[in-house]
């Protein structure tokens, strides 16, 4: 045992684990201190050693030490000299106690945790109180638009996954999943350049590129990786990355890591990014970082204007398509489809996650040398794990089945069209312009979330967002519409809207 502030003295004998025994003088305290502690009663008597002033000097500390643990025993062969040792003994065991007790790595490392759960306890109170507690509801089935939920009798219809083409339980999806885990394995249990790259990865990666129209491909455990390691691998001080203030949680944590000049627009706002571009002028790159579609207002990035200032102030464009890839755009590709920019759009991060199967996992498509710096420097993907096989399998057969027919793109968009107007028409304000992603604007958080329980209660899933994942006193309910639900079910959930929404005052 190192000396840790003890002293000698406290020392157990050597065959005694020290943690052990002082968890147990704290615990057997103060009437049974250990062994090791009592005076040597009626036996051999305790005398300081050569070389220490006094026991209660070298106990605070002020007297030489003895040398280690070993020298400080009771010094065997001496007899008490006189009726009062007895007492002493017992003073100093006591003092020798409060000083185990006092110094204890374990107590210390106590009262630690019991300040740390206070910290916690007061925090946790202030989410609740803000009304801004994020609970999650247990599913009991698959994902789908029809689900169960645990303690809620009968199917619920859902409306708040990611699954836009409800091709996560897609059953051409589930059985390319199995037979990849039957054929490949269950995983790599390896990063990929040790010996974690599979014929399907490498496969993967060229369907995302082709899919895209881009160079390569590389392949991250999520996109909220392909984000963290992009940044930082691609820009130096000598550049600037300008980004829109509402990107991405994962788009900001990645910048961060980039020792990059940090430029942050205002939302959507050209003029804004204009003048940061001017601003950027002096550096080496230039790079613009915008979410393609945003997820928490189901608005649109103004990628042709974007393109447009990119080309005039010399600057490369970097598109987040999580919420695009596999449905906007004629034929699914994202964003630069539908806004006609393809081949102005330099870098794409996407996500496996969400339309491509929902299972999980991300990619940075663009051109090859990119691609290949990656490789080198990414650090989510130099020090992650390979992407499991089965889920390999599920997003490869999910770009499979999209690339062979786009119809179900097609009608998810007339079904959003259906939500959008038929709660517009009710009187509730949905935020952005035709993307699935329907934001029930409700401002106070409290509202958002009793609403949410209470359609759940007629059988509708949908989830309330609060601050701090939307700004505060933007609390909304976001309904996401996939090209899996019916229109009936987008009826059931528009009445259910407009029932909670009177019972609660959000409606007249
Ligand atoms: N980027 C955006 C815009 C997202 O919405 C998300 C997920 O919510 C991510 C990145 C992270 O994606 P993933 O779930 O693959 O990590």
């Amino acid at each position: 045992m190192g000396s840790g502030g003890l002293g000698p003295a406290a020392s157990p004998p050597l065959h005694q684990p020290a943690r052990v025994s002082i968890y147990r003088a704290i615990h057997s305290a103060p009437s049974a201190p250990p062994a090791w502690l009592r005076p040597p009663a009626p036996g051999p008597a305790f005398l300081p050693l050569r070389g220490s002033s006094s026991r209660s000097d070298w106990l605070s500390g002020s007297g030489p030490r003895p040398r280690n643990a070993a020298t400080v025993c009771w010094a065997p062969g001496r007899r008490a000299r006189s009726r009062g040792v007895g007492e002493v003994s017992a003073m100093w065991a006591v003092s020798v106690l409060g000083a185990v007790l006092s110094r204890a790595p374990g107590r210390r490392a106590h009262s630690a945790l019991a300040q740390l759960r206070g910290i916690l306890e007061e925090e946790l109170e202030g989410i609740r109180g803000a009304g801004t507690w994020k609970s999650e509801r247990v599913i009991t089935s698959r994902q789908g638009p029809r689900i169960r939920v645990d303690g809620v009798s009968g199917e619920i219809l859902n409306f708040c996954a990611n699954n836009y083409l409800g091709l996560s339980s897609h059953p051409e999806v589930i059985q390319a999943g199995l037979q990849t885990l039957k054929e490949f394995g269950a995983g790599l249990s390896s990063v990929r350049f040790i010996c974690g790259t599979q014929s399907i990865h490498k496969d993967l990666e060229a369907k995302i590129a082709h899919f895209h129209q881009r160079e390569d491909a590389i392949l991250y455990p999520s996109c909220f990786d392909a984000n963290a390691g992009l940044f930082e691998a691609l820009l130096t001080p000598e550049d600037a990355v300008l980004s829109d203030e509402l990107n991405h949680a994962s788009i900001i944590d990645g910048i961060r890591l980039c020792k990059a000049h940090k430029f942050r627009y205002r939302h959507l706002d050209m003029a804004d990014l204009e003048a940061k571009l001017q601003e950027a002028q002096k550096h080496r790159l230039r790079l613009v970082a915008t979410d393609g579609a945003f997820s928490m207002d189901g608005d649109i990035a103004p990628l042709q204007e974007i393109c447009r200032l990119a080309s005039r102030y010399d600057a490369l464009v970097f598109v987040d398509e999580c919420h695009a890839t596999g449905f906007l755009g004629a034929t699914g590709r994202g964003t630069d489809e539908l806004l006609g920019v393809k081949d102005q759009v330099t870098i794409i991060n996407s996500t496996l996650g969400k339309a491509l199967g929902g299972a999980s996992g991300g990619y940075t498509t663009g051109p090859g040398p990119l691609v290949s710096l990656l490789r080198q420097r990414a650090r989510p993907y130099l020090f992650s794990n390979s992407l499991p096989p089965a889920v390999v399998g599920c997003a490869s057969k999910a770009l499979d089945m999209l690339m062979e027919d786009n119809t179900i793109v097609q009608s998810m968009a007339a079904k959003t069209q259906r939500f959008r107007s038929k709660m517009k028409a009710a009187g509730f304000t949905i935020s952005g312009v035709n993307h699935p992603i329907c934001p029930v604007m409700l401002g106070d958080a409290r509202l958002a979330s009793c609403m949410a329980d209470d359609m759940l209660k007629r059988g509708i899933f949908v989830i309330g967002f609060s601050y701090p994942v939307v700004p505060k006193g933007k609390a909304r309910i976001r309904v996401q519409i996939s090209a899996v639900h019916s229109e009936e079910d987008i009826d059931r959930c528009v009445e259910a809207f407009v029932e909670v929404g009177r019972q609660h005052g959000a409606l007249p």
